[in-house]
């Protein structure tokens, strides 16, 4: 059998002059949008890879074979690793400056992609959905194909690598591509939130609709739920005591974010319910509890739950009766 071929780009995440970075700006893209085009720019004129490298992947798209990009940087010393499932490569110039794929690219240097080199830099641009941050452990579990070396150490100059992934990697990403749910607690875990973190609860606007989901489903922000957590201080909030076990991603008791007003009655509010007001830090198993229990089980603790949280969803404009709330989890 033939191995898959999955892309690495080495990248420099830099600080702009709006006060934002490289990868915040690829990843509002990937959050509004549900699909990213992420330029790789070079100084050099001359193809970064070369039309029977390409030729490879678009095999593998076509046989729908899962192949993954992945973009790895150092942020103050530390690797940062991100990945997208990719479904397209473009050489420069493929996308035209009138080219409606441009709304996929961040505004910064969308304006030069199509405009020609040296204004447009961007020497292979690559279209991935499921952009997400990934454990930077699993820096060492990528290899590039023809030297078998990792990244943990210096692999060269080069900023494009073709590379294998081992069966550990591979794993978490079938399975997080798979449920969606668990690929938004891992996304929360991977949120760099301060321990002093301080919350104002006030009105926020409705989060836009997925693209492309036919539920048409509400976006959650991993970063409101992990301020939520780190705000319950990593504590299942319907029994403090509940601990688990301690997570090898943050060091903390393990907890995951529920939205106590379940984001699909978002229509039924006219302000946002993804706010840490509505977000309840829990145990596995309460957290399972209120997903999978039989009514007469949960019934108690969303009353708590209600009783814990009602004065911070009126400063949110947040209008729930304790009635209201019960009918969602009947
Ligand atoms: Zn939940
Ligand atoms: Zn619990």
């Amino acid at each position: 059998m033939i191995k898959v071929l999955h892309l690495l780009l080495k990248f420099k995440n830099e600080r702009l002059a709006s006060g934002s970075d490289t990868i915040n700006e690829h990843k509002k893209i990937a959050e509004e949008k549900g699909r990213l085009i992420w330029g790789h720019s070079s100084s050099k004129s001359t193809k970064l890879m070369s039309d029977k490298s390409r030729a490879l992947y678009k095999n593998q798209f076509s046989k729908g074979i899962d192949t993954y990009c992945f973009f790895l940087t150092s942020i103050k010393g530390e690797q940062e690793l991100y990945v997208g499932k990719l479904s397209e490569i473009y050489f420069r110039g493929e996308i035209t400056s009138a080219s409606p794929l441009k709304k996929f690219i961040p505004s910064y240097y969308a304006g030069n992609v199509g405009t020609g080199f040296p204004a447009d830099k961007n020497n292979t641009l690559v279209d991935v959905s499921n952009f997400f941050k990934v454990d930077s452990k699993y820096v060492s579990r990528i290899k590039v194909r023809s030297s078998a070396k990792d990244f943990t150490s210096d692999v060269g100059r080069s900023s494009l690598f073709y590379v294998d992934i081992n069966e550990d990697l591979e794993k978490l990403l079938i399975e997080l591509l798979s449920n969606p749910e668990a690929k938004f607690q891992y996304e929360v875990e991977q949120e760099d939130v301060p321990d002093d973190v301080t919350v104002k609860d006030k009105p926020k606007d409705k989060p836009l609709k997925r693209l492309g989901s036919s539920t048409g489903s509400y976006k959650r922000d991993s970063k409101t739920s992990k301020n939520a957590i780190v705000t319950a201080k990593y504590k299942c909030e319907v029994d403090t005591t509940h601990e688990n076990f301690v997570s090898r991603v943050t060091g903390e008791n393990y907890v995951e974010a529920h939205h106590l007003i379940p984001m699909e009655y978002q229509d039924d509010f006219d302000t946002s319910i993804d706010v840490e007001a509505n977000i309840i830090s829990l145990c596995v198993g309460c957290h399972k509890k209120l997903h999978h229990a039989t009514y007469s089980v949960i019934e108690p603790l969303i009353e708590k739950l209600y009783d814990d949280r009602i004065d911070r969803l009126k400063d949110c404009d947040i209008k729930l009766t304790s009635h209201k709330l019960h009918n969602y989890y009947k």
